[in-house]
């Protein structure tokens, strides 16, 4: 892959790494993401995009591609585990359209990444490039991959996920962190379970404690119903998108819960299980010539749903920050972009962890109405 000093190095072609390659393509910039896979896989499965996430994707021309796949939730429900009692109610179709500029639309992972995919040159991403050393210098980065190649880039933007190689170089060693939490995650046909009320819509069944709580939404188009339930467990550690989970334990779990929820568990062939990590909001991203974003930066509890939406605002808000900036700028750029995003990510960051988004209500205008292509971009001095 030819790159050089006036190159920017993506390493991660997760979602925030491809959005910010196609930004940053679009802002002018000559850009290489590096991908640890050897091909694009059909691994994972929901991706909730709120209007905050929606419309930055719509900024880039990605919105129409992913409304191709995705599902529109109608609202937005809670409701209590057991009596089903509807603590709040927010519509997240129509009227967060004319609200936010966009609506909720949630997506199986890999067609996101396949829209994403489309609109960045193939011959620019490199598969089967795993980054093993990261050195940074005055001017520029290189990179040393597993597969023994190498590459030198004039700025290297970590987009690899919670176990970030970029922050390790960056800011040294720190393992996430365990929760005590597992997760399922399940998909069901929705004419499997058409007698349950509400299908359309996003519904979060709050348990009896904040580990506890099954949340469901239409994906596919509505013709499935995603299920994705947490419970506190000490003794399954192991992290993983495809790690099988038995389908008897998911409905022992969840026995208290109301017929409702239950009914969809019961339709349950398969269940998939992980333990869920997270990491401290950090006081920094960006050092010299490189900087972090998404996962990589924020790690956090799908609590309010916002994995994918703030690795693609922050995305977009770097890209902006970089549009028209010489290389020998570039590192003051990057700290300004930091310090654009710092506050709002570190905040939600601890919001997924309080575990309490929007259970009896409340205003999500500061979730759902950011715009990343209006916030100011600082200038770099
Ligand atoms: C395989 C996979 C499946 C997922 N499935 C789901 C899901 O079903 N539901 C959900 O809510 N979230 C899922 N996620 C997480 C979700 O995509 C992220 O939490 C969120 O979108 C933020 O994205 P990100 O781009 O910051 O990180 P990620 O989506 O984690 O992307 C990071 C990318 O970096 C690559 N990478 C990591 N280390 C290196 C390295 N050293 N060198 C080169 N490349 C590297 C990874 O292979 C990955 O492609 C999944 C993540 C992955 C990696």
């Amino acid at each position: 892959m030819q790159c050089n000093e006036s190159t920017i190095g993506i390493v991660g072609a997760g979602i925030g790494g491809l959005v910010a390659g196609i930004a940053l393509q679009r802002a002018g910039h000559d850009v290489v993401v590096f991908e640890q896979a050897k091909q694009f896989a059909r691994v994972g499965a929901d991706i909730n995009l709120t209007p905050n996430a929606v419309r930055a994707l719509d900024g880039l021309g990605v919105g129409e591609a992913a409304r191709t796949t995705a599902a529109r939730p109608s609202h937005r429900i809670s409701r209590t585990y057991d009596s089903g009692e509807e603590t709040s109610r927010l519509e997240m179709a129509d009227s967060a359209e004319a609200k936010y500029g966009a609506p909720q639309l949630t997506i199986h992972r890999a067609d996101l990444l396949a829209a994403l995919a489309d609109m960045f040159p193939a011959e620019r991403v490199a598969l089967g490039k795993r980054a093993q050393s990261i050195t940074p210098d005055a001017e520029g980065v290189d990179l040393r991959f597993e597969d023994g190649s190498s590459a030198r880039v004039g700025l290297l933007i970590g987009a690899d996920g919670i176990h970030s190689a970029v922050r390790t170089a960056m800011f040294g060693a720190e393992s996430p962190r365990f929760t005590g939490i597992v997760a399922y995650r399940a998909v069901v046909p929705a004419e499997r379970v058409a007698s349950v009320p509400n299908l359309g819509a996003f519904t979060k069944w709050w348990g009896p404690n904040p580990q506890s709580q099954i949340v469901t939404f239409p994906l596919n188009r509505g013709r499935d119903i995603f299920i994705f339930a947490t419970t506190p467990q000490d003794t399954w550690h192991l992290e993983s998108w495809t790690a099988p989970g038995s389908v008897d334990e998911l409905r022992e779990q969840y026995v208290a819960y109301h017929p409702d929820a239950r009914a969809l568990l019961d339709a349950c062939d398969t269940v998939l299980k992980t333990a869920l990590y997270e990491r401290d909001p950090m006081p920094a991203w960006a050092q010299g010539r490189m900087a972090l974003l998404g996962d990589a930066a924020h790690p956090m509890l799908p609590f309010m749903a916002q994995g994918a939406g703030m690795a693609i605002e922050d995305a977009v808000v770097l890209a902006r920050h970089l549009e028209g900036v010489p290389m020998s700028d570039a590192a003051a750029a990057l700290k300004c972009y930091e310090q654009a995003r710092i506050e709002r990510a570190s905040q939600v960051q601890l919001g997924s962890r309080g575990n309490n988004w929007l259970r009896e209500g409340g205003n999500a205008d500061w979730v759902y109405g950011y715009d990343a292509w209006a916030v100011p971009v600082a200038l770099a001095a």
